[in-house]
């Protein structure tokens, strides 16, 4: 009689697994005949929080059913984009350089030091994200399995802009550049430059003529020195919020991120597109050919691109 259940995951929550099984893509448990299928996945390593559907014997489960010994338990990512809570992001401590990032594109991002005592400990973080309605976000898996927490995400990512890509593809939140404190998430107002000319230089009264105002931590801002490099932040991240937009459609017909490439029966003679040639190249960069003679190239603007396009190519690049 079988004594293991295995958990198999998706390819996007491989990274999420012991490192000895991530090869695989899945961890062997004893079967324990009082383990539900949620605390079997986090046994595996893989936080609730990342978790969308849950599949055994290729049949959908809830997170409390028991698997019996033997079986397998399929993990499918948590489906993007996902809603933000009405209060925003909390930003674990080591994501000070992305929360910055987030408020200069005018998200609601409190950064953990700025919102709880330095010396806090992790449930007390937690305690600050129901309290504030946040989605906590961390690279602390332990932290996500608290079962406290209603709402939490693994940002993938070593630096911040890779990170923030991850967010803005995850939670796809509206955007509202440079209508937020970066230094402290405040939200300036105008102010008028005769109130702020003592507090600026002699050039920037020059050449300014816009101020605002942080009402928190009473930092003046104006359009100057950094103003391109700031666009260039907000360009990139339009560009990844429009890409996502434009592949939304696609991406929830397949359930979300790490399916294998599907292809969706032609539309020629429906109104649609025609189908294309079996091995037609693909225009975007997603898959190089078509593979069936039954797919067909979807027009979205303002590209042509290939249904049958692996969920990657949401991927920022
Ligand atoms: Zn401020």
């Amino acid at each position: 009689m079988e004594r293991s259940v295995t958990v198999a995951v998706d390819d996007d929550l491989r990274p999420l697994l012991p490192a000895r099984d991530r090869a695989a893509g899945r961890r062997v448990l004893a079967a324990d005949p009082d383990a539900t299928v949620g605390h079997l996945v986090q046994a595996a390593g893989v936080p609730l929080t990342e978790v969308g559907e849950l599949l055994v014997g290729g049949v959908p489960v809830s997170r409390e059913d028991r698997p019996p010994a033997g079986a397998r338990v399929v993990v499918r990512p948590v489906r993007r984009p996902q809603p933000v809570p009405a209060g925003g992001f909390l930003l674990d401590v080591g994501l000070g350089a992305l929360a910055r990032r987030m408020r200069l594109l005018g998200l609601d991002a409190a950064w953990s030091p700025e919102a709880r005592a330095p010396d806090a400990d992790d449930a007390e973080l937690v305690a600050a994200a129901v309290a504030g309605d946040r989605v906590l976000l961390t690279q602390d898996r332990g932290l996500l399995m608290r079962r406290a927490l209603p709402a939490g995400a693994w940002v993938r990512g070593a630096t911040p802009d890779d990170q923030l890509a991850d967010v803005l593809d995850r939670f796809r939140p509206p955007l509202a550049p440079r209508t937020r404190c970066p230094a402290c998430n405040g939200v300036p107002a105008p102010v008028p430059a005769a109130e702020v000319a003592a507090l600026v230089e002699p050039g920037t009264r020059r050449t300014a003529t816009e101020f605002t105002r942080c009402p928190d931590c009473r930092r003046v801002y104006w359009r100057g020195a950094h103003a391109r490099r700031i666009d260039e932040l907000v360009e990139r991240a339009r560009r990844l919020t429009d890409s996502h937009q434009r592949y939304k459609g696609e991406l929830l017909a397949r359930g979300g991120h790490g399916s294998a490439p599907v292809c969706q029966p032609g539309r020629a003679g429906r109104g649609g597109p025609p189908g294309p040639t079996e091995g037609t190249p693909c225009p975007s960069t997603c898959s190089p050919t078509c593979p069936t003679t039954t797919g067909h190239w979807s027009r979205t603007s303002p590209a042509r691109s290939c249904s049958c396009t692996t969920t990657s190519t949401t991927r920022p690049t």
